[in-house]
């Protein structure tokens, strides 16, 4: 039996941890829980799985939540609650599924308190991937991906050396504008950028996808993960979303992971590694699917990831001003504040005006993370 902490439990992922974990009783026990600010929906995980241990972003709903249930039930908010959940001392396992770079401090300590995480929350490792790898490697610790790419990668190398892996080849839908040309994309609206073709997932990814900065964000992830140079890290348009990634070697063999697109694999994966657990679900069907199709990315049409290479090119505090950037950008888009094309506008201009730092600390990554959202949100 592994105890689960769950971070983001009311999101996609989160979800979708919790379909895992339904329907594998006599194998996954939830232990905590936190949540932002759904608190319909909390209620509901609380009653079926009873965690001990459940963090709410705000204050007010904390206190609302202690009057309905018993004191068994340990109800913390904000950062320190966040905290608490991560670093459970019941916890075998932490899932970061947490929305946006307030992951990261919460994934720092976890790892000081010696816990296993399945990684979902891209943005920690792309604003302070050295810090996290760094505590990782100290610890020991062992961070399992949970974005389907990633565990691609991580299925793929099992029994191989990284030492031998020549590149990384990244798959991409291409999000839900994938076949419109960038004059296209001018007054698009918010319900068209969220409609994925191939994935159902929360709103900002969604939006990164569109953008292609879901892909840009995933290859400073895999950068960080499996320490390779950003020379080795290619990204190509798979539109069918079967490939979930690939590992050529110095022998030039290729290693791919396949299935069809459904998160619960790579997060029950995580959760199950280095073993496997029967699933029920769709199989892959290849010869009901014919054709794979691969397409070369443009960076011309695709700018959020030529912004992305770059600022993972330079290095130190350059991608914590990318991901800034680019969340407090996507919160605008969708709150209707900004056009979708504003998006990449913002994050360019973000990056031009910052003076890189090297090897930042924590203290100076939240500082630069909370003067660019400024910063953004100030040229409304
Ligand atoms: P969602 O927006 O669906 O869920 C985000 C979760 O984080 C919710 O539980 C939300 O709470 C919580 N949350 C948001 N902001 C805060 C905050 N400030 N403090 C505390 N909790 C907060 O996101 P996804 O599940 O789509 O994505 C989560 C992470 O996983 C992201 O980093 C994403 O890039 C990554 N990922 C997602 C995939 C997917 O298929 N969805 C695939 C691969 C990676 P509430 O809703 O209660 O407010
Ligand atoms: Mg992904």
């Amino acid at each position: 039996m592994k105890n689960i902490s769950l971070m983001g439990a009311t999101g996609s992922i989160g979800i979708q941890t919790l379909d895992v974990i339904r329907e594998h009783p006599e194998e996954f026990k939830l232990t905590a829980i936190s949540v932002g600010k759904n608190i319909e929906e909390a209620r509901k995980i609380i009653m079926e799985f009873s965690p001990k241990l459940v963090s709410v972003q705000q204050k007010e709903d904390a206190e609302t939540l202690c009057g309905e249930f018993p004191s068994s039930v340990t109800i913390l908010h904000g950062e320190e609650g966040l905290v608490e959940v991560a670093c459970h001392q019941d916890a075998d396992v932490l899932v970061n599924a947490v929305l946006g770079s307030v992951g990261l401090y919460p994934t720092l300590q976890a790892i000081e308190a010696g816990k296993t995480i399945a990684i979902a929350n891209k943005e920690t490792l792309v604003t302070a991937g050295h810090l996290v790898m760094e505590a990782a490697r100290g610890k020991g610790t062992t961070l399992l991906p949970v974005d389907s790419e990633h565990s691609a990668i991580f299925q793929a190398l099992q029994g191989e050396k990284e030492k031998n892996i020549e590149k990384l080849v990244i798959t991409a839908s291409g999000g839900s504008f994938r076949d419109r040309t960038r004059e296209e994309l001018k007054g698009v609206s918010v319900h068209e950028a969220l409609n994925h073709p191939n994935w159902s997932m929360g709103a900002k990814i969604t939006i990164d996808s569109a953008s292609m900065m879901n892909k840009g964000l995933e290859v400073i992830e895999a950068h960080w993960l499996f320490d390779i140079p950003y020379d080795q890290i290619d990204v190509v348009q798979h539109r069918e979303s079967i490939i979930h990634s690939m590992i050529q070697f110095h022998d030039s063999s290729v290693m791919a992971q396949l299935g069809t697109p459904d998160m619960r694999v790579p997060i029950q994966y995580a959760l199950t590694y280095p073993d496997r657990l029967q699933r029920q679900g769709k199989r892959l069907d290849l010869t009901e699917i014919g054709k794979l199709h691969f397409e070369k990315m443009d960076l011309n049409r695709f700018r959020c990831l030529a912004f992305a290479y770059d600022a993972g090119r330079i290095g130190g505090s350059m991608t914590t001003v990318l991901n800034a950037a680019n969340e407090a950008s996507v919160a605008m888009f969708l709150n209707n504040k900004i056009s979708f094309l504003d998006i990449e506008t913002y994050i360019e201009k973000a990056l031009n005006a910052h003076q890189v730092i090297h090897k930042p600390d924590l203290e100076t990554i939240h500082e630069i993370d909370r003067e660019t959202r400024l910063l953004v949100s100030s040229w409304l």
